[in-house]
């Protein structure tokens, strides 16, 4: 693979929130990794790149999606949703369980979830859209599950369950704190849908009390997708437990607010993980996570660059996976972004914290440039990365 150079760089965003402004302008890639970054590398490289004075941010990582087969959506009988998303600067999608494939029974039994999980995790381990790294087969918790079955899809590499169908008045007798267990000794981590009932129409309703009871590591979104839990629970959850939160496209934006307000009192940025939870009833939205950035930027007054973590590195490190950090030794998932012509704003951070879309000029995944020039999902930046 050609290695990479990029010069120029304006503000470097690194997705860590320890520190999450790094003073550096060059970034040198080998073998789709991140060696260098630094102050005026002059490395020798295959291929260089002039930022042009652009902002450098890790690929967006999507806590919360729904793919089912390949880049096909069910939830909306539409095609390249993934590479439309790639445009939007995501690089890897992390899925809430592959529950829109057709006809699939609601909720599924035991068997039929494992075999959903196992095989949507092989497919895309095979495929990567675009590049975008889709960590599918997350397993939707259903009774009757076994031991075996987390050996199984531990051994498939799939590293994420979620309790969304789970019938909670069957919690009394064990089952579900012993999947729990199971996950965790094997480094799978747990997400529970919370709040209202969803599209489908059978999962399951949970707040502060069940949440308490599963304690998952992941609430998939606090705020709603659509429907959040009372407002007075979500508040407890902040304040009293120490799970991540996921804020989505999907939900109600004055509980993100409260949300907010919430983790600032406790700062627990740390804790907060952006997502879409799309496509979905909510739609297909390849600038989703944009949007997400800007809203909490502009309206929650999140500082831009810490609400970049949000979506990047805090979601990568809460589902344990090495993705989310433009730091050396990392993947190199990046994108590159300016202002939009028009906009007010001076950069593509001062444009989120104004609440305006930043263009897209560049996206790299491991390495390999998915996107040159500019997006075709964001209006053009007013400045664009160039090629030497
Ligand atoms: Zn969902």
């Amino acid at each position: 693979m050609p290695s990479l150079l990029i010069t120029n760089i304006g503000a470097l965003v690194t997705g860590d929130l320890k520190n999450p402004l790094r003073q550096a302008d060059s970034i040198y890639i080998e073998n789709g990794t991140i060696r260098e970054i630094g102050k005026g590398l002059s490395r020798k490289a295959d291929r260089m790149i002039d930022a042009q004075g652009i902002t450098a941010i890790p690929g967006l990582v999507d806590s919360h999606s729904h793919p089912s087969i390949g880049e096909y959506t069910p939830a909306q009988n539409s095609l390249s949703w993934i590479t439309n998303y790639m445009h939007g600067g995501v690089t890897a999608l992390i899925s809430a369980g592959e529950l829109h494939l057709p006809g699939l029974p609601l909720p599924p039994d035991a068997r039929t979830a494992l075999s959903l999980a196992i095989v949507t995790k092989r497919c895309y381990d095979n495929l990567r859209p675009s590049g975008v790294k889709v960590f599918a087969g997350t397993l939707l918790l259903v009774p009757g599950l076994t031991e075996k079955d987390f050996d199984e899809i531990a051994a498939a590499g799939i590293r994420l369950v979620k309790f969304i169908f789970y019938d909670y008045s069957l919690l009394p007798n064990g089952e579900a704190e012993r999947y729990v267990r199971w996950a965790r000794s094997r480094g799978i981590k747990v997400k529970i849908h919370s709040g209202g009932v969803s599209r489908s129409g059978v999962s399951q309703v949970a707040g502060f009390e069940i949440v308490s009871k599963i304690q998952p590591d992941i609430i998939g979104h606090i705020t709603g997708g659509p429907i959040p839990m009372p407002e007075e629970e979500m508040i407890r959850i902040v304040a009293e437990r120490d799970y991540c939160v996921e804020i989505c496209s999907s939900g109600n934006y004055r509980m993100a607010l409260s949300l907010i307000r919430a983790v600032k009192a406790k700062n627990a940025y740390h804790r907060v993980l952006i997502g879409t939870d799309t496509p979905g009833g909510t739609g297909i939205i390849p600038r989703g996570m944009l949007r997400e950035i800007a809203f909490l930027s502009s309206v929650a007054e999140v500082k831009p660059d810490i609400a970049v973590c949000m979506a990047t590195g805090n979601v990568g490190r809460a589902h344990g996976l090495d993705i989310g950090l433009l730091e050396e030794g990392h993947p190199a998932d990046l994108v590159l972004l300016h202002k939009i012509t028009g906009s007010v704003a001076k950069d593509a951070l001062d444009s989120f914290a104004k609440g305006d879309l930043p263009g897209i000029s560049m996206v790299i995944i491991d390495g390999e440039i998915r996107v040159a020039g500019r997006s075709q999902q964001t209006p053009p930046p007013e400045r664009v990365a160039s090629q030497k």
